[in-house]
């Protein structure tokens, strides 16, 4: 039997396996690039490709490839063997330095924003050795940024890792202040939950809808759904076990410590949730969590959806990114401390979040927008659109307190002072819980809760550590030109205190009340897609990442483009599709099951001229009805797509098209289409039903 400890790690070049295999000196010289990011030169780079390459070739890699995050949201790899050919004809297996540090896909048919043609046609991929090379299947990984020849990000990670360096350099100016000198690096920390979906294979391959959009387009509800929640931590099911137990298995082999599974609110609802680590490799390790779900699915005759909402009527799926900040020497900043001093210094980091999550709201929003998420975010459901932070009553109590200057609890004596007096450890336990909250503290770290299934964590760690970044930058700002530390440092944490508690609500997040109240806080609620990205390009945006040198006004643009794009595409293969089954299989369809009606009508009345034809008849004259009103509203749709083709629109207001006039024509064909499959014989229906799709994995 594998145990865990035999396969972990297994398939990774880590740090075990460097020293193993890299002489002393190549180790620390690699050791200083990944550590401080020290340049690595050509020959120290040779020999770690050559222990590489050995240790690869040994575990049966034949090939090894660069493996990158481009703005599609998934990996790219483009495998190439080790192979070198010889003068007498043979091969030899080789792998260089130059190999292992630059790679250059044929890269141009990866979205760049119109990037690559402003500036150079080629992007080049550059290794990031602060995430560990792997093995995949035959294939050495090598983690890489993906850039284009000027320098433009043209992926995920750059942007990440620029982020990360961000909030690095800010955070150690304020520890300097605290007076802490054992510190020499701070990096943030990530541990994403992700939800998925998982349904029978051969039920998958017979719904256009799954099969090109991820989702289902039609489907009446089943009879039974959610409602008893008789699922979620329930039993899992043996297959469903079995597989679980093997993508365990295969993400301990990759070093991701994949550590809980359990079924989540919906029928066929799972979860995983990793231990956390560094939020470069907890992307990296994320993306291969997605990519493994979806392949050892298939080995067990299932299909992993990780659609936002594969399903109407039961939930969808997000991803929780659970985020905090530690120290290179352990310590989790955002975990109070044992000493009024420890304290003082948590809740400067707290009001740093809670200052970036309410100056930035916009783009934490951006950072979940999706076609797909549009369906989850504010459907009750999930968190709403509208960003906000839960504290708990036990800290918010503490805030106001400092907020007002008032003595805090009922056995202090004094007034609360920032550095004087001790905090109470809060309480970790689900009775402080908030599951309605965007962005909730949850004892020592913050859990980002609007994320949508299928999303790279990337975009939402790019913001979260640059805005964080920046509150950090100004307070140090402040804080370094005081003369007097502990009574600036109250001040500024009063001060920011008062100007953004707007932004913490302890509420329920999906009441209606809320919506209203939000507004009246100044929030903002930005619904869907459109609403949100062109906020992406407002000044303060633009400003924060530059002056972070997190993204240039180019790679803003460029992105917004992209993900304005990427939306409206959606959407038109969801309309596009939706045509294609009413048309081919639903409509045909109901109106077979109408001729069986009238034929049985016929056979009846010929067998007995006084039959009772009632439910015949009565379900010929319905369905034939809403089948005229199916047709019509069919038609509309796809006059809508033409017009939409002659109309000389803006990106922007190409998705407003989709996001207003698309969505709702779409909308109102499900409607009547769902209607006339509750009225027809099941065995008339096209496609497995909403009740085989969902209860069909036994
Ligand atoms: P909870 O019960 O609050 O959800 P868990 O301990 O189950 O807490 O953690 C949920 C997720 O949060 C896990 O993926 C876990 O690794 C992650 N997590 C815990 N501590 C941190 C931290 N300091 N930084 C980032 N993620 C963390
Ligand atoms: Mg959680």
């Amino acid at each position: 039997m594998n145990t865990i400890k035999n396969v972990f790690g297994t398939n990774v070049f880590n740090d075990t396996v460097m020293k193993e295999r890299l002489p002393k000196e190549t180790y620390k010289q690699l050791q200083r690039t990944i550590k401080e990011g020290k340049h690595l030169d050509n020959a120290v780079a040779n020999v770690v490709a050559n222990a590489m390459k050995d240790w690869a070739i040994e575990k049966g890699a034949t090939h090894f490839t660069h493996w990158f995050q481009p703005m599609t949201g998934i990996t790219a790899e483009k495998h190439d063997s080790f192979i070198t050919p010889t003068d007498d004809g043979r091969v030899i297996l080789e792998f260089s330095g130059k190999e292992l540090i630059q790679g250059e896909p044929d890269a141009s048919s990866f979205p760049s924003g119109g990037l690559r043609a402003t500036f150079e046609a080629r992007g080049y991929t550059a290794w990031d050795p602060t995430s560990y090379a792997f093995i995949k299947g035959k294939t050495l990984c090598i983690p890489t940024a993906f850039c284009s020849y000027g320098g433009e990000a043209l992926d995920k990670k750059t942007p990440l890792l620029r982020s990360m360096e961000a909030i690095n350099r800010q955070a150690m100016r304020v520890l300097k202040l605290f007076g802490d000198t054992s510190v020499t690096s701070v990096k943030t920390t990530v541990g994403p939950e992700q939800e998925y979906f998982l349904v029978e294979k051969e039920m998958f391959d017979k719904r256009p809808d799954l099969l090109y959009t991820g989702r289902t387009l039609f489907g009446a509800k089943s009879p039974k759904g959610q409602e008893l929640d008789d699922h979620y931590f329930g039993t899992i099911k043996t297959r469903v076990a079995e597989f679980m137990e093997d993508l365990d298995e295969e993400l301990w082999k990759l070093g991701v410590l994949a550590k809980t599974e359990h079924n989540e609110v919906a029928p066929a609802q799972h979860e995983l949730a990793p231990i956390f680590t560094t939020t470069n490799i907890a992307t990296d390790h994320n993306q291969l969590t997605m990519e493994l779900m979806q392949r050892i699915a298939k080995k067990h005759g299932l299909v992993c959806l990780l659609h936002e909402k594969p399903f109407e009527g039961v939930n969808g799926s997000g991803k929780h990114n659970n985020w905090s900040i530690s120290t290179n020497t352990g310590k989790n900043l955002l975990d109070p401390g044992d000493t009024p001093h420890e304290n003082a210094q948590f809740l400067l980091f707290l009001c740093a979040v809670i200052k970036a999550v309410d100056d930035y709201q916009d783009l934490l929003r951006i950072s979940v927008a999706s076609a797909g998420n549009d369906h989850r975010l504010g459907a009750n459901e999930a968190p709403p659109a509208i960003v906000s932070m839960f504290l708990g009553t036990e800290l918010t109590e503490i805030l106001d307190s400092i907020e007002k200057d008032e003595q805090y609890g009922t056995k202090e004596k004094e007034l609360w002072k920032v550095g004087v007096h001790i905090l109470p450890r809060f309480p970790k336990d689900a009775t402080d819980r908030n599951r309605t909250s965007p962005f909730a503290f949850t004892g020592n770290k913050f859990e980002f809760r609007m994320l949508g299934s299928s999303d790279s964590i990337a975009g939402a760690n790019i913001v979260l550590n640059t805005a964080v970044a920046e509150s950090l930058r100004q307070f140090a700002d402040v804080l370094e030109q005081s003369a007097d530390f502990n009574s600036s440092l109250h001040d500024l944490i009063q001060q920011t205190i008062k100007d953004h508690k707007r932004i913490i609500f302890n509420g329920n997040g999906y009441d209606e009340t809320w919506v209203e109240e939000a507004e009246k806080r100044g929030l903002l609620n930005l619904r869907s897609t459109p609403d949100c990205l062109p906020y992406f390009m407002k000044e303060k945006n633009v400003k924060l990442f530059e002056q972070h040198r997190v993204f240039s006004a180019t790679e803003i643009r460029a992105r917004y483009e992209i993900l304005l794009d990427n939306y409206s595409k959606i959407l038109h293969i969801e309309a596009v599709t939706m045509v294609d089954m009413a048309n081919k299989d639903l409509l045909p369809a109901y109106s077979a099951f109408v001729k069986q009606l009238s034929d049985t009508v016929v056979a009846k009345k010929a067998a007995m001229p006084e039959a009772d034809c009632r439910y015949e008849q009565e379900r010929i004259q319905k369905i034939s009805s809403l089948c005229g009103d199916m047709f019509e509203k069919t038609n509309r749709l796809e006059e809508l797509l033409t017009a939409l083709s002659q109309k000389g629109y803006t990106e922007l207001e190409r998705a407003q098209y989709y996001q207003i006039q698309i969505l709702d024509a779409m909308t109102k064909l499900r409607a009547v289409a769902d209607k006339i499959e509750g009225l027809t014989d099941r065995s008339f229906y096209p496609y497995p039903n909403y009740g085989d799709l969902l209860f069909g994995v036994r």
